[in-house]
């Protein structure tokens, strides 16, 4: 927790939800850890990133509601299901209004379009979710007079993603642009590879910020935001040099877990070496089936 004279934030870290089957390694498959940001003043509060499934929904809310603050505002970061597809529960819950870029939007479209094909077939308990996500003027809203401000940084996991910049506090909330003790999702930088990623990153770095939370991370770190950014950097290097050295996905899945012991959220190292070595293997094979396939 931190704070300043009229605005703190604190963060709940939500369980993978339960998942049948295993890796190439023995583990059963389990999801990543994902966190969620309430930033509150004396009586207001912001909610970011509200999750995926009933059961965390219920977690997270009983966890927001022992703040007793008015829930103003549930940001969404980007458009992946896992990120938001309890927020109508939460709104519901707490009578909050759901706010994105235009970006974030139409990309939470495509999420419910591939629902069925994807998120339904591997988790269940994931709540009816419908897009009632709006924009802000100037991307900027405000929370008790501060500034709460919505950069769009581009292609990270997924295109149009967004951070939630607040200046008075420090805090980049960075959705999975910039991730923390965590396997990053690499599946759809199969194609065009980590230059986007790494433009964003530089967005982020030029917000200045001392405290970083990312969406995906392990709740036994801190948030400094220089080390989330080097480490983040540091894992799409890696990658790329493994892409040249290693032959086959089980060998980047290895190599990957050897560099870092400690990451939660092996599916998902899996998954992404899966989607870039399915789609570099098979250049005529059709990338987003290629990468769907890779999480079923
Ligand atoms: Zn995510």
């Amino acid at each position: 927790m931190s704070t300043t004279a009229t605005l703190g934030y604190d963060v709940f870290v939500n369980e993978p939800p339960p998942q049948d089957g295993f890796l190439p390694n023995g583990d059963p498959k389990r999801f990543s850890p994902m966190a969620s940001t309430l930033i509150y003043g004396g009586e207001d509060a912001v909610l970011t990133d509200p999750g995926m499934t009933e059961d965390q929904a219920d977690a997270l809310g009983d966890w927001v509601a022992a703040r007793d603050r008015n829930l103003t505002d549930i940001f969404v970061t980007h458009g992946h299901g896992d990120h938001w597809f309890a927020a109508g529960l939460l709104a519901e819950r707490f009578g909050a209004r759901v706010v994105a870029t235009a970006g974030t939007i139409a990309q939470m479209h495509g999420s419910v379009a591939t629902r069925p094909l994807l998120w339904d077939k591997v988790y269940t308990g994931i709540p009816p979710a419908s897009v009632t996500a709006v924009t802000v003027p100037d991307n900027r809203f405000t929370l008790e007079g501060h500034d709460l401000v919505m950069v769009e940084v581009g292609h990270t996991d997924s295109d149009d993603t967004s951070v939630l910049h607040v200046p008075d506090l420090g805090l980049v909330v960075a959705g999975d642009s910039i991730y923390n003790g965590v396997h990053m999702y690499l599946g759809q930088s199969a194609v065009g590879g980590f230059g986007p990623w790494r433009a964003a990153i530089d967005k982020v770095e030029a917000l200045r910020p001392r405290h970083i939370v990312c969406g995906h991370q392990d709740k036994e770190l801190d948030d400094d935001a220089g080390r989330t950014i080097a480490q983040t950097r540091q894992y799409l290097d890696d990658a790329d040099e493994l892409l040249r050295t290693e032959t086959t996905a089980v060998g980047f899945f290895n190599a990957k877990i050897e560099r870092y012991p400690a990451y939660l959220g092996r599916l998902v190292l899996w998954v992404s070496a899966s989607s870039l070595y399915g789609v570099r293997d098979h250049p005529e094979g059709n990338p987003a089936q290629i990468i769907l396939n890779s999480w079923l």
